[in-house]
């Protein structure tokens, strides 16, 4: 079987190394793969959103602005993530030893509607509202600046540019030494101009080194990120309509003489700013969300909004070295949630939005038992359906709130 992934960013690159591997595919030994895996970028993913991002896996600080089924799949994805990092042979940084969020004084309205809203909505989690000697003990500079702050101890973070080596490392090392029937091609630097969807395959046309080429598949799994909104994408390319690039901007700062061990999010009327420590003196302090298609350089606004916030948590960033300023889009539908679409032999998976680490693997898994569906023409029940429903032909399969278990077989059967 012929099988292209296109995009190889966050879940292209855990796709591919699945499909490899051939995890969770139930297939049969006749059923050897054949992956080529397509990128516009070179193998390093610079312009990518995934190399752009801040690598917070926290799903009840990003509670207040998403709906719960993300804020579920990322405690899911938080108890899959250390067997996948495992199965990597180079490390990836992660840790689980919670976030801390803290508000000043002028800004405490704010801080005490988190502190109601996660009471309200998630009680079911632990919050250790910390008062200043509590905040001096767990995170002692942090504690300097602040009255009080609330602990949320089940949160993580991960280093996400690490992770895009690592699965660079391991895809490369696989492909060289495979140890299923499976093989695959990495074709970078290699823009995708054209999808054409048929019922049992799909072809794609692209350009590399300003040559055209065209080649049929019997599987497209598309994982453009925002290269497929209608604005980036032809409409030859099978744009995906609701999809748009809201734009965002991080500083990586290089501040030795700070300490601090664990993603900080600073409550503030207008922005959703955080600190994420990412080892060895390196910060990330993000990140602005604008709804725009534009990644250009960072604005003056955004560089000054971003470093006074971090400033105002801890003053030892004023004398850090400014290492990089990134500006990167993130794909978002019109309902900010991640989407599994299928149209014949074509899945697209997009829309992870300011979610992508945090969701990663219940979408990787969820996409890989649609793909097992379709490869073994089985109807196979899928295992997230309750929180990442399948988009069949333009209908989702059940509503968010449904769980899979309640669903008839035959909801998946019209299509497999
Ligand atoms: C500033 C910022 C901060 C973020 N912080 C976090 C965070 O802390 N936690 C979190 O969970 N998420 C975060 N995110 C979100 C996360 O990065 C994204 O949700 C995730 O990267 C989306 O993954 P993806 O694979 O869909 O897209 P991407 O990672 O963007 O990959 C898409 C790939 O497709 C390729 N491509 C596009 N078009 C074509 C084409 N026509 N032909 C060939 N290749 C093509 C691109 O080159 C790219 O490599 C952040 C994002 C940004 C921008």
């Amino acid at each position: 079987m012929n099988i292209a992934i296109v995009g190889a960013g966050l879940m292209g690159r855990l796709l591919a190394l699945s499909l490899l591997r051939n995890e969770k595919l139930r297939q049969k030994q006749s059923h050897n793969l054949t992956i080529t895996l397509f990128d516009k970028d070179n193998k390093l993913a610079h312009n990518s959103a995934a190399y752009a991002a801040a690598g917070l896996l926290t799903p009840l600080g990003e509670s207040l602005h998403c709906e719960p089924n993300i804020v579920s799949m990322g405690f899911e994805s938080l108890r899959l993530w250390p067997a996948l990092l495992d199965s990597l042979d180079e490390y990836t940084f992660f840790q689980q030893t919670g976030a801390i969020m803290v508000g000043h004084e002028q800004d405490k309205g704010d801080y005490q509607r988190v502190v109601r809203h996660l009471g309200n909505n998630y009680p079911e989690h632990t919050l250790h509202p910390l008062n200043r000697a509590e905040l001096l003990a767990l995170e002692p500079e942090i504690g300097r600046s602040f009255n009080q702050g609330l602990y949320l101890p089940q949160e993580g973070q991960l280093d996400n540019r690490r992770l895009l080596v690592a699965l660079r490392k391991q895809l490369e090392k696989e492909a060289q030494e495979p140890v299923t029937g499976n093989s695959l091609n990495w074709l970078s630097d290699c823009l995708v101009t054209d999808i054409d969807v048929a019922e049992h395959s799909t072809n794609i046309s692209y350009q590399q080194n300003n040559i055209n080429h065209s080649q049929q598949f019997d599987l497209v799994i598309d994982c453009r990120g925002t290269g497929a909104t209608t604005k980036r994408s032809n409409s030859t390319c099978a744009p995906m309509t609701d999809l748009r690039a809201v734009r965002g901007e991080i500083f990586q700062l290089f501040a030795p003489d700070v300490n601090i061990t664990r993603p900080i999010r600073l409550m503030h009327p207008r922005y959703q700013l955080y600190i994420a420590p990412k080892q060895q003196g390196f910060y990330v302090v993000g990140a602005t969300e604008i709804e725009s298609d534009d990644d250009s350089a960072m604005t003056v606004r955004s560089a000054m909004e971003l470093l006074s916030a971090a400033y105002s948590v801890h003053p030892g960033f004023a004398e850090a070295n400014i290492r990089q300023h990134v500006s990167q889009c993130r794909p978002a539908f019109s309902d900010n949630q991640p989407k599994i679409s299928v149209q014949d032999a074509l899945i697209q998976v997009n829309g992870l939005f300011r979610h992508g680490f945090l969701i990663a693997p219940v979408v990787l898994e969820q996409t890989l038992a649609v793909i097992a569906n379709r490869i073994n023409n089985t109807a196979v029940a899928l295992p997230y359906t309750d929180l990442l429903p399948i988009v069949f032909d333009g209908n989702y399969t059940c509503n968010i709130n449904q769980p899979s278990r309640n669903l008839p077989e035959s909801s998946y059967e019209h299509s497999y």
